[in-house]
């Protein structure tokens, strides 16, 4: 994501302490039984722990996977109850969708589908504090037109100290992530990195 743009959007997280060699992987759109336990399976196998930004209908569906996502020691956040576009909706919809997911996942990190939303949503999130949280590391794995190998060549171009990294448990990505995620982990280990929640 390009500093300028960033920029346009004061008082969303980015990117976390840029004096740490320590990085962030970020999972949205889960947790779905076909992809959410293979991913955790791979975390596991590592000792690497991610945030998982939900989206609430799905973990409702699911709790033994909400339930396992944060037994194992990762973190949750919210990506609203059904996956809304802030800007389609009033920004009183879009609250009242954000909150009926903050009574399931009980979680004030916020990370808004498409990373989108509009100013009012935001500043009225911010003010009932909410984190929100983007990311400055695009993995691109919903889309089959990026092969793994090119995903890989992103991260190893993009990744710095505090880089939250988003990837997407689910249907659409679930092939080119599984692949992707082991190569991943082993580049950023050996590159010397952490891996912590946000
Ligand atoms: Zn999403």
């Amino acid at each position: 994501m390009p500093t300028w743009m960033q920029k346009l959007y004061p008082g969303v997280v980015w990117r976390k302490d840029v004096t740490q060699k320590r990085v962030y992987l970020t999972f949205d759109d889960g947790p779905i039984p076909e992809c959410t336990p293979q991913v955790l399976d791979i975390l596991a196998q590592y000792g690497v722990h991610a945030t998982f930004f939900m989206v609430a209908e799905n973990a409702v569906r699911y709790p033994e996977l909400l339930e396992r996502v944060r037994h194992e020691g990762h973190a949750v956040g919210n990506h609203t109850y059904h996956h809304v576009k802030g800007l389609k909706n009033s920004t009183e919809a879009y609250l009242r969708d954000v909150a009926k997911a903050e009574d399931v996942l009980c979680t004030r990190l916020f990370r808004p589908p498409h990373g989108r939303m509009s100013a009012c949503q935001k500043k009225a999130l911010l003010r009932q504090g909410y984190t929100i949280c983007l990311w400055d590391v695009l993995t691109h794995d919903y889309n089959p037109r990026y092969t793994v190998e090119h995903m890989l060549a992103v991260i190893k171009r993009y990744t710095r100290n505090g880089s939250i990294i988003t990837c997407h448990d689910s249907l659409k990505s679930k092939d080119r992530l599984l692949t992707l995620l082991p190569q991943m982990i082993e580049y950023l280990l050996s590159q010397g990195y952490e891996f912590a929640t946000l």
